[in-house]
């Protein structure tokens, strides 16, 4: 085992659904001590990586946040007998993709807008800390939706405005499970595009309508997600949380509370648990709202 990869869980919430989970261990860093996307963005926020097996045939959601994320994964897959692998991004962004050179004999498909975004961002992601070099690109690409079956599950590749223009969420619909990617996170929702935030809380108004059992975040709490993941309220909470940011009065509140104050209600109802490295995430996204100009 690599050392990088030496605090990952493997977790399987469902037969044949397998979660593989690193990060959120407080206090403790991958990389390096100053900033980088490893930490900052993805380990000690907590970031997985899913699988759907049917014998030999495996459906990868989201590479993992190094290569040898993504050759553990593998490796998994591998030993329980698994030859063919498909894999599917969930959108563009550091953490999601970085594994990619893992599977690069393999199906990688992904929304026209990711690759898109993938190619326009290449320097960026070669020349970050990390770098992620080479930049794998998805093989195979569609424009909103994907039908796909693994064994007899059938699976759906969605597209969301979520967190990211070019969010792809897989939904089981005969089993209700959604593997949401970053369109929904626990604590709160990541703001990288604060320009489509009312885009944002329109899309999660419309996951709200899907008969959704159970969510499957790819930023969100281990045990939670061992016991088979989240409810519908993870989407009350995120989108309520968007529509406090931009309303002028509960923002300048949020100016002056803490995340944990900010959002009491939703930690109380168990809509949402408290992780404390989210308060940073809630400064930027607090900072990134105001910034917005919002119509009215
Ligand atoms: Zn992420």
């Amino acid at each position: 085992m690599s050392a990088l990869t030496a605090t990952m869980r493997i977790l399987e919430p469902y037969p044949g659904i397998y979660v593989y989970y690193d990060g959120r261990i407080e206090g403790k860093r991958l990389h390096s001590e100053g900033p980088n996307w490893v930490d900052d963005g993805a380990y000690s926020l907590g970031i997985a990586s899913y699988a759907i097996v049917a014998g030999d045939h495996a459906l990868v959601y989201d590479t993992h946040m190094t290569l040898e994320h993504a050759r553990a994964i593998r490796d998994h897959l591998a030993a329980l007998g698994v030859t063919r692998f498909d894999v599917v991004l969930s959108h563009w962004h550091t953490d999601h993709i970085a594994g990619n050179e893992g599977f690069a004999d393999c199906p990688i498909m992904a929304l026209e807008m990711t690759a898109r975004a993938m190619a326009e961002n290449r320097e960026k992601l070669e020349t970050g800390d990390p770098p992620i070099r080479p930049v794998v690109m998805p093989s195979r690409t569609f424009a909103d939706r994907l039908d796909l079956t693994i064994g007899d599950r059938r699976v759906q590749l969605h597209h969301f405005d979520i967190h990211s223009h070019d969010g792809c969420v897989l939904w089981l619909p005969d089993e209700g499970i959604l593997f949401a990617g970053d369109t929904l996170e626990d604590t709160v929702t990541y703001i990288s595009e604060p320009a489509h935030i009312e885009t944002h809380i329109a899309e999660l108004d419309r996951m709200a309508t899907w008969p959704i059992r159970r969510i499957l975040p790819n930023h969100g709490d281990p045990e939670r997600i061992a016991l088979g993941g989240y409810d519908k309220s993870l989407i009350t909470a995120n989108c309520d949380y968007l529509e406090r940011l931009i309303d002028p009065e509960e923002a300048s509140r949020a100016r002056t509370q803490s995340l944990l104050e900010f959002v009491e209600r939703d930690i109380a109802s168990g809509a949402i648990l408290y992780f404390a490295p989210y308060e940073t995430v809630h400064r930027e996204n607090v900072a990134a709202a105001g910034r917005q100009p919002v119509d009215t």
